[in-house]
């Protein structure tokens, strides 16, 4: 079976952020010259998200609110897995916005439904981490 693996990084310069990366991983798609089968994209850190919805700046502020209703990130102590670090929000923000999505690629291209966009989500950001594409 023909495959293509390719990794991306990213480096946010805030704790949490939304960023759009469906024109990069139809680029990694290109490179692959795979015309038929289905892309998985998944972030390879337990403290950021890859999903799929809708690139609109309202529903990106909602998704924030809605992160910090479920799993605030202050205060830190209410957390057990804080102490060492502070990141116990991040674990269960990613958690609630999952780890990877799989899209179908037709005629070369990603077949999504209407306003679908691929999205990483950052919740304890600042450093780099990476974002792993498989075609195949
Ligand atoms: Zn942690």
């Amino acid at each position: 079976m023909k495959s293509y693996r390719k990794e991306l990084w990213f480096e946010t310069s805030k704790r949490r952020e939304l960023i759009n990366i469906t024109r990069d991983v139809e680029d990694c798609l290109a490179e692959s010259r795979i015309k038929e089968g289905m892309a998985l994209v998944n972030a390879m850190h337990i403290t950021s998200s890859i999903f799929i919805n809708d690139d609109e700046s309202g529903l990106h502020h909602d998704f924030e609110v809605w992160l910090e209703k479920l799993a605030p990130e202050k205060p830190y102590a209410q957390y057990k897995h804080n102490g060492f670090e502070d990141n116990a929000d991040a674990h269960l923000k990613r958690t609630i916005m999952g780890r990877e999505v799989v899209v179908a690629i037709t005629q070369g291209k990603l077949d999504f439904g209407p306003w679908e966009q691929i999205f990483y989500g950052e919740f304890d950001g600042m450093r780099r981490k990476r974002v792993f594409n498989e075609f195949l």
